[in-house]
């Protein structure tokens, strides 16, 4: 029994315990630590955010990715050094040992409703209750795979979620379909994995961003004014998306899906452009439109700006990103899952991240369409944990509940 229970030990789940407990209120964390970053993001990539917009916030601030770095013998920068994943997660692994020493590494496989709060089955079996419950999973159930390449068996097509390793693709051919980070990031380190690899990108081009430059006190002081610098990238309006997510939250619905679904567009990190350019063939402006076995491989129809064109891998990545989906969430009890209100499927939540449940709460990723695109990214950790861990102190000392074993549906 406890008052509020996290589901997910990424940089959300970690930062809300941590700022919870610095206000005295007792939560429990369930979920393996930074479990995604760690197994579903390719061994060897970098960070795209920035140093300083790469923190797990503490109430303190005393342990930032800097601090740490600086502890470990890393090297770091506020930006200008990408950050190693693996340092990222060595980092919120530090995190949670020091502020959420008692993390619990069950993964959640039920929750639903119960007479005073929540019932939240774990993997062993165990029930757990709470009055409140917030989900910090990223988006781990969220991977979109177009319907051309649904249906295959996981030896021939996958998502790029599937992949932490990709030395098993050694000596194969891979085709890789995006034109992201996720997919200059994977196509990119097969290659130097010793796959061949063919990016297949539906965009005309594959942007990277720009590294940011030093051109001296005076021009950087006019381009700051001009384009200021935030965690997410140069311009006044990222300064209004992360400066003020509970604003962004009053503009009308439309308004907010379009601007999350046009901030920030597929583009790679500065630092992959020359390992992705000139290494390995790329195509652009083509859509798969049809995918078959044949002769053992997968073969996969282009439709593109010179007609229709036919590739053929031993294995397709699609790297074709995440769509939240409240109807995806593994652990939701049918009874649960249609008591939340959505829009185009993604969870309406108020202005405390609260779901149409009362005392269900999402955070990260999946409260994007709320709050702003800086929610896609650890930075928007920053401005909306503090005041939720605010406001969830408010209505703590309610107390736990227990919870009968028959009132938990089980998840899927
Ligand atoms: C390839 C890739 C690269 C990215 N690069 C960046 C970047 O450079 N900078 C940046 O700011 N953002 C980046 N992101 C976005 C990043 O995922 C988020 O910013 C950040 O991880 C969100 O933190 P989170 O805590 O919400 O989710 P996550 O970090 O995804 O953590 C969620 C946790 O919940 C756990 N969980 C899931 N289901 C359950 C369950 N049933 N029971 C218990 N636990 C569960 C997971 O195991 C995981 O540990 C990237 C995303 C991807 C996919």
């Amino acid at each position: 029994m406890s008052e509020i229970i996290i589901i997910g030990a990424g940089p959300y789940g970690l930062s809300l315990a941590a700022h919870l407990r610095g206000r005295g209120v007792g939560c429990r964390v369930f979920g393996r630590v930074m479990e995604n970053w760690r197994s579903k993001m390719p061994h060897g990539m970098l960070l795209k955010s920035d140093g300083f917009a790469s923190n797990i916030e503490d109430p303190g601030s005393a342990l930032t990715l800097k601090e740490f770095s600086r502890t470990r013998g890393l090297a770091y920068a506020d930006d200008g050094i990408p950050v190693p994943a693996e340092n990222f997660i060595a980092y919120g692994t530090a995190f949670q040992q020091r502020f959420v020493p008692d993390l619990d590494r069950r993964m959640v496989i039920g929750l639903d409703r119960s007479s005073d709060g929540f019932a939240v089955k774990l993997e062993d079996g165990e029930i757990v209750s709470a009055p409140r419950v917030v989900i910090a999973i990223g988006v781990s159930d969220f991977a979109y795979m177009p319907p051309e390449l649904s249906g295959f068996s996981r030896d021939r097509v996958t998502h790029a979620s599937h992949h932490g390793q990709l030395d098993v693709f050694r000596g194969r051919e891979v085709a890789v379909v995006g034109s992201g980070s996720s997919a200059t990031d994977i196509a990119a380190l097969l290659h130097e994995n010793g796959a061949s690899v063919r990016l297949l990108a539906r965009r005309s081009e594959v942007r990277f961003h720009s590294p940011t430059e030093d051109r001296g006190l005076v021009s950087n002081t006019i381009e700051q004014l001009r384009n200021p610098k935030t965690g997410i990238g140069p311009g006044w309006r990222h300064v209004f998306y992360t400066k003020a997510p509970h604003l962004f939250w009053h503009l009308p619905e439309d308004k907010r899906f379009r601007i999350v679904r046009g901030t920030l567009g597929p583009a790679g990190g500065w630092f992959m452009r020359d390992r992705v350019i000139g290494r390995f063939p790329i195509a652009t402006g083509v859509t798969p439109c049809h995918a078959e076995l044949r002769d053992g491989r997968i073969a996969l129809d282009l439709a593109g700006p010179s007609g229709k064109q036919t590739v053929t891998a031993d294995h397709v990545i699609a790297a074709t990103g995440y769509r939240i989906d409240v109807n995806a969430i593994r652990f939701l009890s049918e009874n649960l899952r249609a008591q939340i209100k959505v829009v185009e499927q993604a969870p309406v939540l108020s202005r405390q991240s609260e779901t149409s449940v009362p005392g269900l709460y999402v955070v990260g990723p999946a409260a994007a369409f709320s709050f702003g695109p800086v929610l896609r990214f650890v930075y928007g950790a920053k401005s909306t944990i503090p005041p939720l861990a605010r406001h969830l102190a408010r209505g703590a000392g309610r107390g736990a509940v227990a919870v009968p074993r028959t009132a938990l549906a089980p998840g899927r």
